[in-house]
Parts: structure tokens; sequence; C-alpha cells
């Protein structure tokens, strides 16, 4: 979306949200949980529902009925969100709540939707509170492997690596306006290669901001070993740790160094997960075609569900895998800084953080979104898993 209103272009959806004062969760269950610690630090009231477990307790919360939970509900002061994945009990709850005059995506949400659109916006409108959902902080753009198509454009990138007090003072900023951030990804390049340089950091960011994320992600393409001091961080720190392990099967010698990997951790009694993958998607941003008029990109981005969002140097890039191929292919062109927004900026308030990760840029659309392909399953360019750059070494594309 075109952003115009800086600061103003939610307020009238903000102001049906307000009114809501309790979520009710309909349906108990691991997802149940999640949605429930992104929420938690609102303090807000909270309902479970769920008939199957109804007189059970979360915590010290009951269960109840949906029956139970109904006049509440048709009060207008609550909502409900459905978390339940059984779609035949979706639609036959969905039925009854519109049969009783109550508004899909303003009395009650699908789980997906309320996650990534209307939670920041009731965090906000309700609370005064900002919440982004997933960052990137990257700490290091050197990998051990050359993917030609690395969706961070790794090989391609000639970026310095922050030091330990840059990154520090950049968190600092990031959470001197945000109030929560669920996922604080610290994932760049292959991470650990940095390991004593990210223990640094993410002990500062446990220690200072611990109750303001909900977990640190890090992937990792499991040919480093992490040194002892990463290992024991991550042993005392696994219940907020997220570590999945890319799969590079096609990669020479890498099963032997991921065995490796998995066996140091299982050591250590660290919990990660492999992430399989059967094919890759080309994003497509080494090819220069410029696509679309301006109005066609602004809808093409419009539909582009890209989460990833990357916190550099103080500023808040919406689409990471955008701007590292901009700074590998196109910086000749100009940087997209203008793109992004500033957390130095004393003008920047949470309203625009809000407005900004739920879509709203300069022009509508990034500059960069005419080179790509799209993000997820809109992109249908499916190519083999991690094609490596054959003479090793790295070739910059002159556009
Ligand atoms: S392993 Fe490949 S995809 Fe992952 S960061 Fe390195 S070059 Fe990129
Ligand atoms: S269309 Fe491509 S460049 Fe644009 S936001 Fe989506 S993933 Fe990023």
């Amino acid at each position: 979306m075109k952003w115009e209103n800086r600061g103003s272009e939610l307020e009238i959806i903000g102001a049906k949200m307000k009114q809501k004062k309790t979520i009710i969760f309909y349906g108990v269950d691991e997802q149940t949980i999640e949605i429930f610690r992104k929420v938690e630090f609102l303090r807000c009231n909270v309902i479970f529902c769920d008939g199957n477990l109804a007189g059970q307790s979360i915590g010290s919360s009951i269960i109840y009925t949906l029956d139970e939970i109904l006049p509440k509900l048709l009060q207008k002061e609550s909502f409900l969100v459905i978390t339940t994945d059984d779609r035949e009990e979706q639609i036959l709850l969905k039925k009854k709540l519109i049969l009783k005059e109550l508004k899909e995506n303003e009395d009650f949400f699908e789980a997906g939707v309320f996650e990534r659109v209307y939670l920041p916006l009731w965090a906000y409108y309700s609370y005064g509170k900002c919440y982004v959902n997933f960052i990137n902080h990257i700490p290091n753009y050197t990998c051990t492997l050359k993917c030609k198509n690395c969706s961070a454009s790794i090989p391609y990138l000639k970026q310095k690596n922050p030091d330990v007090e840059q990154m520090k003072r950049e968190i600092d900023l990031f959470f001197s306006k945000v109030d929560f951030c669920y996922t604080y990804d610290c994932t760049g390049g292959e991470t650990f290669i940095v390991s004593d340089k990210l223990v640094e950091v993410l002990s500062y960011l446990l220690q200072f901001y611990g109750d303001r994320i909900g977990k640190i992600a890090i992937t990792t393409n499991a040919t480093v070993i992490p040194t002892d001091n990463m290992l024991r961080f991550l042993a005392e720190h696994k219940d907020m740790l997220d570590i999945s392990i890319s799969e590079y099967q096609t990669v020479s010698g890498w099963k032997e160094k991921c065995d490796a990997f998995i066996d140091t951790l299982n050591a250590w009694k660290i919990p990660a997960y492999l992430v399989k993958a059967s094919s890759w998607i080309d994003f497509g941003f080494r090819e220069t075609t410029l696509r679309k008029d301006n109005q066609e990109m602004e809808a093409y981005f419009d539909e582009c569900g890209n989460f990833c969002r990357a916190y550099i140097n103080g500023k808040l890039y919406y689409c990471g895998h955008g701007h590292w191929a901009n700074s590998a292919f196109y910086s000749k062109e100009g940087l997209d800084d203008d793109e992004a927004i500033n957390f130095r900026d004393e003008n920047l308030t949470k309203s625009m953080i809000l407005e900004y990760n739920l879509g709203y840029v300069q022009n509508g659309f990034l500059r960069i979104c005419r080179h790509c392909k799209g993000w997820g399953t809109r992109n249908k360019c499916h190519i083999p898993v991690a094609e490596q750059i054959e003479d090793n070494r790295v070739k910059v594309r002159e556009v």
C-alpha cells in the first residue's frame, strides 16, 4: 500500500479494535499456546474455550464450553480466535457465530489472520504497544557455502560485519520503540562462524530485553561446530531458542559435517530441527528485467506474504531478501534506504512502525520487487537445492 497518511492510516479499523478487551481462544492445542505467548505481554484478559477439555485448566485459567462464553462474545467487548485446526469444526463454529450476527474479522478471526494482521493492530490501538512479529538482525555476511541462489545473496555481498558494540546499540534502539518482538532472528550467512561474538550479543539481548521477545531464532547450514562458549549458551537458554538446520544434501561432504553437528548438539542436549526441501525457489533478483507498471507493482507487492523484515544499522527494511539483493546487484542504481524506516528518526512513531510492518511503503511497492518472481507458493520458479557457484569465485553481475 502507498503510504500517504503516516501514523494515521489505520485509525478507523483501530477504533473498532479498541473496544475489545478480552481474547477468547477457541480450541486448546500447541498453536493456542504459541499465540497466547504472543499476547501475554499485553497482560490482557484471556479465556480458553474447548468443548472437549471444558472444566480442565491451563495454569490458573479454566477451560469453558462455547455456550458458556457466548454471552460474553455477544457483548462485543471480546473477540474469539479460532485455533482449532479441524476444518469441519471451524466451519460449524463460524456458522454458529454468523447466525448470532457476529462478524468475521471483527468479532472472530482465524488464527493466522489474527496473528499477522489484527494482533499488531489490537496491541497498538487497545494498549498503545508496538508489536513486531519477526525481524532478522544479521550478525554475519560470510558463509562456508556459496549457493548460487542464496535467498540472502550472501555470496554476492561485500558488507562488513557489524561488531558487538554496534549490535548492542542497535538492539537498544530497536527496543526504544518496539514493546515486543516475537521472533528475534539472528541468522546471517553461516551464523556459527561468529559464535563468540553472537554469545555476547544474545546474552545482552536476553539480559536487557528477554521479557520483550518470544524467542531467538537461528538457522544454520550445520557446517561449523559452534564454540564451547556458544554451546554452553545454547544449552542454558534452550527454552528461548529455535534452532533450525537447513538441509544441503546436494552439497558434497555436507552430510558428514551435519552428522557431526547434530552429534555435538545432542551431546549438549540442545534441541534443533532439520528443515528438508526438495527444491528451492529462484527469486529472480539477478535478472535485470523490469516488470510491470507502477499500478501493477503495487498490487504485486500487496499480494506478497514475505514476513522477513531485516533490521540493519538501525533501519528496518520491509523485505530482507529484497534489501540484500538490492545491495548485491543494484547498488549502482541507488540504495534502498529511502524505502526503509529509520529507528534513529525521532519522528518515527509506534503507529508508523505498525503501518510499515503491515505493508505501507513509500511508493506502494519496493523498487526491487520489479526484479522479483515472488515469495512462497506464488513463486513457481523451482530450482535444485543449494546449487553452488562452480568455480568457487564469487561473481557480481554488472547491471
Ligand atoms: S548456506 Fe547457502 S543459502 Fe545459506 S547463507 Fe550460505 S550461501 Fe546462503
Ligand atoms: S515481491 Fe519480492 S522483493 Fe517484493 S516484497 Fe515480495 S519477496 Fe520482497
